[in-house]
């Protein structure tokens, strides 16, 4: 028996005597290798096939960008340098890892509420495409390639006036904080013509973790239909359409993967309409967990098994504040079990309910809730799949100072 099997999703690893292998080696190896636990090891050939798969299935000229806050490991991004058409950042210090690869800057673009003029002066400066928040951040953009004697990147991000349905994180519409609201667009638009700026296009960005092919559908139907009325008053051809991405991975039991190619050929239909009236645009979609969240996986290990009034704890080195999104604490409502196995007993013939905890002195460093776990003794690992989107960086690593995970690329 399995031990994800509450999990009704296949193991993107192999298995070599019991173990998952990672990279083509073993839990143990690369522990010996990593020279400690807890470490996160991202798997260069999944994340390498799942852009594969994502460009054998989508229409020829979308292009796709990764969304570098899902996973900003360095080394992780220069290998996607390689694969993807270019990089959506949220801060500066992303736009140092990305710059420091190969892609061209008109192929970043920078997005996220409360940019300083700083922040404004250095995007400026790299050349890359600014997807613009306020009305502040247009004037002062404005003010900034004055100075400089350029004329700054833009795209405007536009909160739409309509909502992704059953996503997991909800980004636009209603009342926001990101972009701007649809209904202000086309006066700023207008006035946007008259300041010297590069006007790129737009980024409409609804939602983030979609499993229904039919929600990503629908709001990538009312994505061209709002670019289609902003466009009408936009002070230059439109070059690049974002239509953001939301493309969601399962993580939790009853929880299905998403149906790519219903996605995709849909995709087309809406592409091959919207190239008459966007000749010349680049249509980006911005994925970040459909692209890495798969490919990673957390491993710590056993170091105490207590038994407490009939219940089995697996006490781990590593935990919530490795591996916030895990324990439960990062957007769930109601916690619900990742996908958690014994990493070094993959196939077993029985299983038992285990609770495996972490360090730390709070009941809520919980990596899985009764689960059930093949048998596991001390110094046995514990490995957490789906976790090379949003884990090591969306911690808090510093909460009561125990060691911290290290992070491979294999
Ligand atoms: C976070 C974010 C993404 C990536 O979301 P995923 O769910 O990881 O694919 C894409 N675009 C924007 C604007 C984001 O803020």
């Amino acid at each position: 028996m399995n031990s994800t099997n509450q999990h009704p999703f296949a193991l993107p690893f192999p298995i070599q005597d019991n173990s998952l292998l990672i990279g083509g080696m073993t839990i143990s190896q690369l522990a010996n290798r990593v020279g400690q636990t807890p470490f996160y090891a991202y798997d260069r050939r999944l994340v390498s096939e799942r852009v594969a798969l994502l460009r054998s299935s989508l229409p020829k000229d979308i292009h796709l960008h990764f969304a570098v806050k899902s996973n900003p490991m360095p080394a992780l991004v220069q290998h996607l340098a390689g694969l993807v058409d270019g990089f959506d950042v949220a801060s500066t210090g992303e736009l140092k890892t990305v710059l420091d690869t190969t892609m061209p800057p008109d192929k970043i673009s920078f997005a996220g509420p409360g940019k300083t003029e700083r922040e404004l002066c250095q995007a400026a400066a790299a050349g890359i495409v600014v997807n613009v928040e306020s009305e502040r951040e247009i004037d002062l953009l404005a003010k900034i390639g004055f100075d400089m004697g350029i004329k700054p990147k833009v795209a405007v991000r536009i909160n739409p006036d309509f909502e992704l349905k059953s996503s997991g994180m909800k980004m636009g519409g209603g009342p926001k904080q990101f972009g701007i609201d649809a209904e202000i667009v086309p006066d700023l638009l207008v006035r946007m013509g008259a300041l010297e700026l590069d006007f790129y296009g737009f980024h409409i960005f609804s939602g983030s973790q979609n499993l229904r092919a039919d929600s990503i559908i629908e709001a990538q139907e009312k994505t061209f239909d709002l670019a289609r009325r902003m466009a009408a008053y936009a002070p230059g051809p439109i070059r690049l359409l974002n239509l953001g991405g939301g493309f969601g991975i399962p993580y939790f039991p009853g929880e299905h993967t998403l149906d790519l190619s219903r996605v995709a050929e849909r995709l087309a239909c809406l592409v091959f309409d919207a190239r008459k009236e966007f000749p010349g645009a680049e249509f980006v979609v911005e994925l970040g967990r459909y692209i890495v969240g798969e490919a990673g996986v957390y491993v710590c290990r056993v170091i105490d098994r207590k038994v407490s009034r009939g219940h089995v704890f697996l006490v781990a080195d590593g935990g919530l504040h490795h591996h916030l999104s895990a324990s439960g604490n990062f957007g769930q409502v109601i916690r619900k079990n990742y996908p958690v196995l014994v990493g070094n007993r993959v196939i077993v013939e029985e299983t038992e309910s285990a609770s495996v905890v972490g360090p730390l002195c709070t009941p809520l460093d919980l990596l899985a809730d009764k689960m059930l776990l093949g048998h596991a003794r001390i110094g046995d690992f514990i490995a957490v799949l789906q976790s090379g989107a949003y884990g090591y960086t969306a911690s808090p690593r510093d909460f009561l100072s125990h060691p911290q995970p290290v992070e491979i690329l294999v």
